[in-house]
């Protein structure tokens, strides 16, 4: 055996063939007797002289010029073909089949056409669609070797070569002696298997290589312990080194795989007593023993010598271990002495057995059982079956006969998986079976630990591909190895990791996202993993005991016990995400729970379907199951000008909201791959119905049409990014040093100023090619290179999205009068424009400087309009007022870039050109970059702020906004959405010109609608303002939720011809999500309130301090009288009175057969404080008059007959109402109203109606006598509020003293 010495790199020590015939060097013609070669013998002669010359010459050296051994390899090549030279055939050297070789192939020297025929049909068997090997005509001669000769050391790996002086291949084999080793072979079968990148290509010995020339004899006898004799001193207390070196012989019982440990490689060997079942462990450590693991054979005896004792630190576990001069040799009985070792000890074996049952028995007894919660034991079997896929080739899992899985990653370095490909036979020996590791998962699986052995019967003769998994940087096993993964938790490692780079691997190259720690930075993957992983594995103490699993004499490995793991997340891809909550939004729906059914029934038909039209419901990731984690990639769509988060499936539209309401504008983040596992899927119901009353509402026929439409928003700070754009953002973010103008008293607002490297020519929807795997690196470091323009400049103004007909100079006749979209924006410059050498300086605002030494004079002029069309839309979403932005151009070096591209706004002959900003289109290639706002500013700048704050908004309440005294039509103000409802839009709007094309755009509102939304101060509060949206703008408004806090800037201000203050959304108009509404609920179908316990106030408390009413008001009062009572039947189309079951209405006459009942009062109420008037609708009018529900259902049916009824306190008024006073209900309704009985204290919630509100302040105070119960007041009675009823409860007799004597309390306080 020769030593593993490391020689001296140079081709000098290339090794001759060992034995070279007889010496005689011989002509290459001397064995073609007296004819002599013909014309093509001698071309083919002269082929493979050149080849010999060159691949197989004997390296120069110091004495030695011995000549290419190729008589020889003629003789071996006429031995093999029967006497006569493959002349079909040619020689090949390896670096010509690396280089030249680009498909799989096979060669079989001496195979007759039909031979090959026969061997390729068999190997279809188990994949009958699977082409066969194609035939290559070659010859290969090379020297097989395990790599110790090679210069570099790591070559050493255990794995076979096949090299000649051209190059070097890793070969496997089916069978290895270790004389083989650097001699000279003809290989007359094999198969070159290649890959994309050349070196990792390999080849498989199909048939046994021929040696060419004589080959090293066997040793001599030794003398030899059977490992009977020596189990004894591995388990006696002698110290390791006082025994001497051993040779041991026995049977192979346990071969393990090749490891590789702290960058030692190594396996273990178990050698079994002739005799008895004991067994000894030897580990096998030499490099230049390695390849014994390709000699060894199960069941096979072998003698070892040179043995020494040796223990492991942490276990104690002795074993043998190999020395550098150890042998391995075939065991000969008559070769061996027997050698004592001490007494000859035989003890009880201890050694567990195996079970080797066969696969489909196990199957069958197993399958039955259903998936229980306890843990399972795995069987150990044996296994032999044909590779029929590669399941993944990095996560070592492969399919075997269509239908177990086998997982080699608990054997680490899975022989690099050569010969593993689809069409391989494997036998499995002691492997584990586990039964439904993981739910999802539908395969068995059999996974091979480090104490089964996995050997590869035979080849593929199929032409499928070899992939090999990575060596080093295989996320898959380090994890596994790092968080000693049990099955179920790695299959489910693999399949998010699977997922993850399938839908992301299109924006960044697979090295970047799978990019493991063993570089400095964890990569995307490890950043979304590991977390999870921690989370699941909460004990890290147990690390893997290599060793110990190996050694160990009761097994104990990873793979023994399992419990079928149910998922705790999953990360599906964005269609797969859109698909589910569209299904759930559904699921269980019905148009009725959408509304009350006491509302319902007094809706006519347009007022019922508009109410059904327009719906949504809140998704959490625990609304899926198991919890869904959402990924994306964040881009900004120039189409949609919207936010959305994107993989290779699909994009999602999102709504990223700061806590502190400040918009979000980190334009540094596009492009970056964003986790979010707090967030809220939105899903906005489309309904199209036709429902003719609510009596209909069940029979789902009338639904027309269903369509959603679905978001997701979250907050910043619950983003988290996973991989930066260009690979710097991140750390910036993290590191947070290049922020001198982070906002000091707000944490939240903490990504705003990244070093702006890279972040150039980050360009909406680029093509995925482009930026894959190294690319982006190149383009970054060109970027780095090159000069760029920057302007600072601060937003004063933006305006809405919408289509517009500008005319850009120079294209006057193309485009004139076509309208596109487009949003302009009034900024004002800071500073000129600066020049860059290196985008990297950028960072601080240099500008600011500039000016704030100017002082204000020169900034107040420098005003510019930006237009904003085509692909430069996508900065919509990022460009808010009042934030300082950057432009950068890039590739350009010209300082005016900016100043020539402006133009006047309106032909230069009617030009006023003080007044009028300039006009500057903002060009496709530049980019945006956000810096700070204004009021993050730091004290240096103050001068400069104290200049910018003049443009600073001013935010308005709600209740200065409704205020008479306000002053001012666009105003800015804050609140929660405490409804909203969809409504016809009025009739005054004058925006139907471009009606067709809003349509178009696939707005899935009718354009013809709004939307109104209640504003209130605080949720329930009674002080509520109103702003309506159309529908033209309501596509680029998301998350305007009931709940939700928003802050509104630049609506317009009304005031409506009831006096009422409301306002509405212009172009010039924007909404930010300040906080999101509470997403408890999984289907908010009510809305937020009914838990909160309404408060009790006072009616002369209501006026003068609107704004301090508590959430839920509600008043106790007595009922003074009733004012107006009107009860009516209305046609359900076209609202006239509906009589006798038909519609009234003549000209032109209505086909209506259905009639909806309507019912209202007005009624007086006071509670000793003061008076107001209530009015009440439908069914509260029942509740105010006291009658219960089937007494108020005969009176409405007795309505039907005439139609309406009307009555009215005090016949004086004379409002020309008539009354029939024959008639009996009128006559009923009336002694009803004017009963005592009516007059009796409630419990009344009521909302401000402040329709009326012209006579506020008109009416003088008066003193009014008040009685409630038994309690009699004098008070001072100012105006009457007026209310709008919203429940009304019956006092009991308890209840009202308390609440009396309560109310003293608090009056006399008052
Ligand atoms: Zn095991
Ligand atoms: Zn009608």
């Amino acid at each position: 055996m020769r030593e593993g010495a490391v020689l001296p790199p140079g081709p000098a020590h290339f090794p001759p063939p060992r034995h070279y015939g007889n010496g005689v060097i011989r002509g290459p013609w001397g064995a073609f007797g007296m004819a002599g070669p013909s014309a093509a013998e001698q071309r083919w002669l002269q082929a493979a002289e050149d080849f010999a010359r060159r691949a197989l010459s004997a390296r120069e050296g110091p004495g030695r010029t011995e000549a290419p051994p190729l008589d020889a390899v003629l003789r071996c090549l006429r031995s093999v073909g029967g006497g006569d030279l493959p002349l079909g055939y040619s020689f090949i050297s390896i670096s010509d089949l690396q280089h030249q070789q680009c498909e799989p192939c096979c060669s079989h020297l001496t195979w007759s056409t039909n031979e090959f025929k026969e061997w390729a049909h068999q190997g279809q068997g188990s994949l009958p669609m699977q082409k066969p090997l194609p035939r290559a005509y070659l010859i290969l001669v090379g020297y097989l070797t395990d790599g110790r000769q090679e210069d570099k050391e790591q070559l050493v790996d255990g794995c076979l070569y096949v090299k000649d002086n051209t190059g070097i291949m890793p070969c496997e084999l089916l069978h290895f002696e270790l004389e083989w080793l650097e001699s000279l072979f003809l290989f007359p079968s094999w198969s070159y298997i290649p890959q994309t990148d050349q070196s990792s290509g390999y080849m498989e010995i199909l048939v046994d290589p021929v040696p060419i020339s004589l080959l090293k004899e066997v040793p001599d006898s030794i003398p030899v312990a059977c490992p009977a004799s020596a189990e004894p001193l591995l388990t006696s207390r002698i110290p390791c080194k006082k025994t001497s070196k051993l040779t041991v012989a026995g049977e192979l019982a346990r071969l393990g795989p090749l490891l590789c440990i702290h960058h030692k490689t190594f396996f273990f060997l178990f050698l079994k007593c002739f005799t008895s079942s004991v067994l000894v462990p030897v580990l096998v450590q030499k490099s230049n023993q390695l390849a014994w693991h390709h000699v060894l054979q199960l069941g096979h005896r072998y003698t070892i010598t040179n043995l020494s004792l040796s223990s492991l630190k942490k276990s104690k576990q002795r074993m043998f271990v190999t020395g550098v001069s150890s042998c391995l040799l075939p065991y000969c009985a008559d070769q061996v002495r027997e050698q004592a070792v001490y007494s000859v000890w035989r003890g009880e074996s201890t050694q567990p057995s195996f079970l080797a049952e066969q696969l489909n028995d196990s199957l069958e007894v197993g399958f039955e059982d259903e998936p229980t919660r306890t843990t399972k034991e795995s069987k150990i079997i044996s296994y032999v079956g044909t590779v029929t896929k590669i399941l993944n080739i990095q996560a070592g899992l492969f399919l075997l006969d269509n239908k177990v899985c086998l997982c080699l990653a608990y054997q680490q370095l899975l022989n690099y998986a050569r010969g593993l490909r689809p069409g391989a036979c494997v036998e499995l020996i002691d492997v584990h079976l586990l039964q439904k590791p993981l739910l999802s998962f539908p395969f068995v699986v059999l996974g091979a630990c480090l104490s089964s052995t996995v050997v590869l019967k035979s080849f593929s003769r199929l032409s499928t591909p070899y992939q090999p998994p990575a060596t080093s940087g295989n996320l898959y096993l380090q994890l596994l190895f790092r968080y000693n993964l049990g099955m179920p938790l790695y299959l489910w490692l693999v399949s998010l990791l699977e997922m993850f780079e399938e839908r992301f691997y299109c924006f960044f190259g697979r090295r970047r996202l799978l990019l493991s720690s063993a570089r400095r930075n964890s990569g995307a993957a490890e950043k979304f993993l590991v977390p999870l992983l921690q989370a699941v594995v909460p004990d890290r103490e147990k690390e893997r005991d290599v060793y110990n699993e190996i050694l160990a004499k009761i097994h104990h490995c990873p793979l023994q016990k399992y419990l079928t793991l149910n998922p705790p997340c999953q990360a599906p891809p964005l269609s797969a995400v859109r698909r589910a909550a569209e299904e759930k939004s559904w699921e269980g729906f019905s148009p009725s729970q959408l509304l009350s059914p006491l509302e319902t029934q007094h809706m006519v038909t347009q007022e019922l379907n508009r109410r059904l039209a327009w719906s949504y419901c809140t998704l959490t990731a625990e609304s899926f199951q198991p919890r869904l984690i959402l990924l994306g990639v964040l881009r900004v769509s120039s189409r949609t000008s919207s936010l959305q988060l994107q993989d290779k499936t699909s994009t999602l539209p999102c709504v990223i909201s700061h806590k502190d309401g400040s918009p979000f504008a980190s334009t540094a983040l596009i492009g970056s791959l964003l986790q979010v596992e707090n967030y809220q899927l939105i899903v906005e119901r489309f309904l199209q119905t036709d429902f003719p009353s609510w009596e209909y509402l069940a029979n789902l026929e009338h639904v027309r049409e269903k369509k959603t439409s679905v978001y997701v928003q979250c907050y910043f700070k619950d983003v988290q990014v996973l991989l930066g754009a260009e690979g710097q953002i991140q750390k910036s973010l993290r590191s947070g040093n290049s922020s001198s103008l982070r906002k000091k008293d707000n944490s939240s607002l903490t990504s705003e100023l990244e070093t702006p490297e890279a972040k150039i020519l980050k360009l909406e929807d680029p093509k995925p090619e482009t930026r894959g795997d190294g690319n982006c690196q190149g383009g970054q470091s060109c970027t780095r290179g090159t000069m760029c323009v920057s302007r600072l400049f601060l937003v004063t103004q933006k305006e809405g999205l919408m289509s517009r007909n500008y005319q850009l100079p120079g294209e006057e006749d193309e485009k004139g009068g076509e309208l596109q979209p487009s949003f302009q924006a009034t900024v004002l410059w800071l500073g000129k424009p600066r020049l860059w050498s290196h985008s990297k300086e950028m960072g601080n605002l240099p500008e600011l400087e500039e000016t704030s030494c100017d002082g204000a004079e020169g900034m107040t002029q420098q005003e510019a309009l930006l237009l904003f069309m085509g692909k430069s839309l996508r900065w919509f979403p990022f460009l808010h007022l009042d934030g300082l932005y950057r432009f950068i151009v890039p590739y350009c070096s010209d300082l005016e870039v900016f100043d020539k591209l402006c133009f006047p706004p309106v032909p230069v002959k009617c030009l006023s050109r003080s007044s009028c900003p300039l006009c500057l289109p903002v060009q496709d290639t530049w980019h945006l970059q956000h810096e700070t706002w204004i009021s993050c500013l730091p004290e240096r700048w103050l001068a400069t702020r104290s200049v910018l704050k003049g443009m600073d908004q001013r935010i308005s309440s709600i209740p200065e906004v409704l205020s008479n005294s306000f002053a001012g039509s666009l105003v800015s103000f804050s609140g929660d959405i405490v409804g909203r409802t969809l409504c016809a839009s009025p009739k005054n709007e004058k925006s139907s010109a471009n009606v067709g094309l809003q349509k178009q755009k696939g707005s899935l509102l009718a354009s013809d609608h709004s939307v109104k939304l209640s504003i209130s101060v605080a949720p329930c509060s009674p002080i509520v303002i109103e702003v309506y949206i159309a529908a033209t703008y309501l596509q680029h408004l998301r998350g305007l939720l009931p709940g939700a806090k928003i802050l509104f800037q630049n609506l317009e201000r009304k005031i409506s011809r009831f006096h009422n203050v409301y306002c509405t959304y212009i172009a010039s108009s924007c909404v930010s999500i300040i906080c999101l509404p509470a997403s408890h609920l999984p289907f908010p179908t009510s809305p937020a309130g009914e838990a909160l316990s309404p408060s009790l106030v006072f009616l002369c408390n209501l006026q003068p301090h609107l704004q301090n009413l508590p959430q839920a008001p509600r008043i106790l009062c007595h009922l003074s009288c009733v004012l107006t009572l009107s009860l009516q039947w209305v046609c359900s189309l076209c609202s006239s009175i509906f009589k006798e079951g038909r519609c009234t209405r003549n000209n032109p006459p209505c086909p209506s057969h259905i009639g909806v009942r309507q019912a209202s009062a007005r009624v007086l109420v006071e509670d000793g404080t003061g008076e107001a008037l209530v009015l009440c609708r439908n069914q509260h009018v029942a509740a105010m008059l006291g009658l219960s529900l089937p007494e108020w259902e005969a009176l409405q049916n007795c309505v039907q007959s005439r139609g309406s009824v009307f009555i009215q306190h005090g016949e004086a008024t004379g409002t020309g109402c008539v009354e029939e006073p024959e008639d009996l209900i009128a006559c009923y309704l009336r002694s009803l109203c004017r009963s005592p009985l009516i007059c009796r204290p409630i419990l009344l919630d009521f909302s401000l109606d402040r329709k009326p509100s012209k006579i506020q302040h008109t009416a003088p105070l008066q003193l009014r006598n008040f009685r409630c119960g038994e309690v009699e007041f004098v008070s001072q009675v100012g105006h009457r509020p007026s209310l709008l009823c919203l429940n009304v409860q019956e006092v009991e007799g308890d209840a009202l003293s308390y609440l009396n004597s309560e109310r003293i309390v608090r009056t006399s306080c008052h």
